[in-house]
C-alpha cells in the first residue's frame, strides 16, 4: 500500500519567526502519521532552522528548488549537497512556476532529479498542462511527455521513490480544482506511463500527487481515488489549521 503525503509548497510566504512558530505549533499536534507523510517545503533560508525546529517529529522539510551541479560558479543557487548537508529530505522539482518564469525545462528536471537522488532527496516532480493544451486534449499527452523525460535515466528503483505532483497550471493559485475524477484519471494515466517505461511493480509503487487549490473541503474526495496518493498544496499549507485538516484527510 502507497503511504499518503502531504506537502506544502510555502513558495515566497512567511518570515524566519512565522516559519518557527509555524513548525512549533504543529508539531505539538497529536496527529496519528501511520498512513501519511507530513513535508513543509519552505523557502532555502528557513531550512536550517525548520529541519532543527522539527528534529524527530513527525514533519520533514523540503526545498522548493535546487540546483543539478554538485558546486560551482552559479551565483544564487542552492546545490543538493548543501541541502543534504542541512538534512533536508525532500525537494521540489519543475514546479510551473519555475517552470513559466524561471526556464525550467524538461530537461534540466531530469538533471536536478538526478542529482537529487545523488544526494539522498525525494524528488517532487512537477507535471501538468496550462488551460490551452486542456482545451485542445493535449493533458495526457502533455503530461505523459513530461513524465518519460523527467525519469529518463533513473533506476527503477530510484523512480519507486520519486513522487510526481501532478499540477494542473490553471488549477494552482486560481481557486479552480479539477474534479476528483479528472484529476485521477491523469494520475492514472501518469502511472500508465511509468508501467511502461519501468514495469508494473514500479508503477505500482510510484506516489503520484494532486495538486492545484487543493483545501480542507475538497481534499478528502481527492484522496478517496485510487491513483491519487497526496497532495501538494500551496495556499491551504500556510495556516496550522488548514494544513493540520489536510494530513487528517490522508492519516
Ligand atoms: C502549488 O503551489 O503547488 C499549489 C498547488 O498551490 P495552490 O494549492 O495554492 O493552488
Amino acid at each position: 500500500m502507497r503511504k499518503q503525503v502531504i506537502a506544502g509548497n510555502w513558495k515566497m510566504y512567511k518570515t524566519l519567526s512565522e516559519a518557527k512558530q509555524f513548525a512549533s505549533e504543529l508539531k505539538a499536534k497529536q496527529l496519528d502519521t501511520t498512513n501519511v507523510e507530513a513535508v513543509i517545503c519552505a523557502p532555502a533560508l528557513f531550512l536550517e532552522s525548520l529541519v532543527n525546529e522539527t528534529k524527530g517529529s513527525f514533519i520533514s522539510i523540503g526545498a522548493q528548488n535546487m540546483h543539478e551541479e554538485k558546486e560551482g560558479a552559479f551565483t544564487g543557487e542552492v546545490s543538493g549537497q548543501q541541502l543534504q548537508d542541512l538534512g533536508v529530505s525532500y525537494v521540489v522539482i519543475g514546479h510551473s512556476e519555475r517552470r513559466q518564469y524561471f526556464n525550467e525545462t524538461d530537461e534540466s528536471v531530469n538533471k536536478k532529479a538526478k542529482a537529487a537522488f545523488e544526494n539522498n532527496l525525494t524528488p517532487i516532480i512537477c507535471v501538468g498542462e496550462s488551460l490551452e493544451q486542456r482545451e485542445s486534449n493535449e493533458t495526457e499527452s502533455i503530461v505523459s511527455a513530461q513524465t518519460t523525460a523527467a525519469l529518463e535515466g533513473l533506476s527503477e528503483e530510484q523512480v519507486k521513490n520519486t513522487i510526481i505532483a501532478y499540477e494542473p497550471i490553471w488549477a494552482i493559485g486560481t481557486g479552480k480544482t479539477a474534479t476528483a475524477d479528472d484529476a485521477n484519471d491523469v494520475c492514472r494515466s501518469i502511472r500508465e506511463t511509468i508501467l511502461d517505461g519501468f514495469g508494473e511493480e514500479v508503477a505500482s509503487a510510484v506516489r503520484i500527487q494532486y495538486g492545484g487549490s487543493v483545501k480542507p473541503e475538497n481534499i478528502e474526495e481527492l484522496l478517496s481515488k485510487e491513483d491519487i496518493d497526496g497532495a501538494l498544496v500551496g495556499g491551504a499549507s500556510l495556516q496550522v489549521d488548514s494544513f493540520v485538516k489536510l494530513l487528517e484527510a490522508g492519516a
